[in-house]
């Protein structure tokens, strides 16, 4: 079991951006609406996630540690209708595996909750406790029993860096949600949970920028893209600006930017990008989201329709702009 883990966290704990992937995937599952992330020294000393969402039932709160001790699947049928972030119940227990972790839960209003600590996939306390409603998890000394994993940590700004592209991307994913990051006792995000993207994306990268994005539309049998793309003079040396979100979950495709790309063709010079959001919606069988345990990449079903689809739309984006005759 203790082995299962540590083969596991491997794959799932890379580094400090994937325990706060997990962790905040997690609240978001739990229908927060509010998630505070503390992090220092990169995350490396310690990642703090506290979230109003439905919290951990009593006894649920050692189970969650095990593997596969998922809530949210049922039957095996349900791998094929995922509609939460996390389905595999595999975060917890690899990262337990090779941090010190203290998880805070209380559900229903919150009162009586429980306190568990596990060191290196033992526990060592487990406990009531008052708790508000929500789950508080912290994780602490990361890879402090896996010197080999700790080694290949980059710097404090680079695994800081990490963090941050994932949270930005993921508060832009849900613009409900109330944000805050802070690293080192420095506040790095808030965003207000207004709803309002165009909000987010502004307590990201700052209004004067989201007043110049072009809003980009689309419409389809099988898809709805709604979002905003950069003029083609405001692009930036690499892809971190691009945040790509399909059915409210956010992902990595190679196959979308390529298309973003390409409508974007003799606009920009080689090696600029733009600073996009494109939210699409579509049904989710035409997706496969369990290509990789980190579930960022996804599979589509019509690859060559829906890469014309978005490279239509964001063709025609770009020429309302510059007064290029569409397509
Ligand atoms: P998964 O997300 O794949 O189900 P995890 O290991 O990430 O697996 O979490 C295990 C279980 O712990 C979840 O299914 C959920 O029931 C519970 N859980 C974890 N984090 C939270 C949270 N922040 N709020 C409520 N429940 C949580
Ligand atoms: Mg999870």
């Amino acid at each position: 079991e203790q082995l299962a883990n540590q083969i596991a966290a491997g794959e799932v704990v890379e580094r400090p951006s994937s325990v706060v992937k997990e962790l905040v995937e997690n609240a978001v599952d739990a229908g927060s609406t509010t998630i505070d992330i503390v992090i220092e020294e990169g995350g490396l000393s310690l990642i703090r996630v506290t979230d109003n969402g439905s919290g951990i039932e009593g006894d649920d709160i050692e189970t969650a540690f095990f593997r596969h001790a998922t809530s949210k699947i049922s039957s095996s049928k349900d791998l094929f209708r995922i509609a939460s972030l996390g389905f595999r119940g595999e975060a917890l227990p690899s990262i337990a595996a090779v941090a010190k972790v203290e998880c805070v839960s209380a559900p229903d209003g919150g009162g009586l909750g429980r306190r568990l600590v596990i060191e290196g996939g033992t526990i060592t306390a487990n406990e009531e406790t008052s708790s508000p409603q929500g789950t508080d998890i912290s994780v602490r000394e990361l890879f402090y029993n896996t010197p080999a994993r700790l080694k290949y940590m980059k710097t404090i700004q680079t695994e800081l860096g990490h963090i941050a592209d994932y949270v930005n991307r993921l508060a832009l994913a849900h613009p409900g949600i109330a944000f805050t990051v802070r690293h080192n006792g420095n506040m790095l995000l808030r965003t207000l949970g207004s709803g309002d993207r165009l909000q987010t994306f502004a307590a990201i990268y700052g209004s004067a920028t989201a007043k110049a994005m072009l809003p980009v539309e689309g419409e389809h049998p099988d898809y709805e893209l709604r979002g905003v793309i950069s003029k083609p003079e405001q692009t930036r040396s690499n892809r971190n600006g691009i945040t790509i979100v399909v059915n409210g979950r956010y992902i990595k495709s190679f196959v979308l930017n390529q298309a973003m790309l390409q409508a974007y063709h003799t606009l920009l010079p080689i090696n600029r990008f733009p600073l996009a959001v494109l939210e699409l919606g579509m049904h989710p069988s035409l997706l496969d989201v369990n290509v990789h345990p980190a579930k960022m990449e996804v599979r589509f079903s019509k690859e060559a329709e829906l890469r014309e689809f978005i490279e239509d739309a964001i063709r025609r984006a770009l020429g309302k702009q510059r007064h290029i005759p569409g397509p």
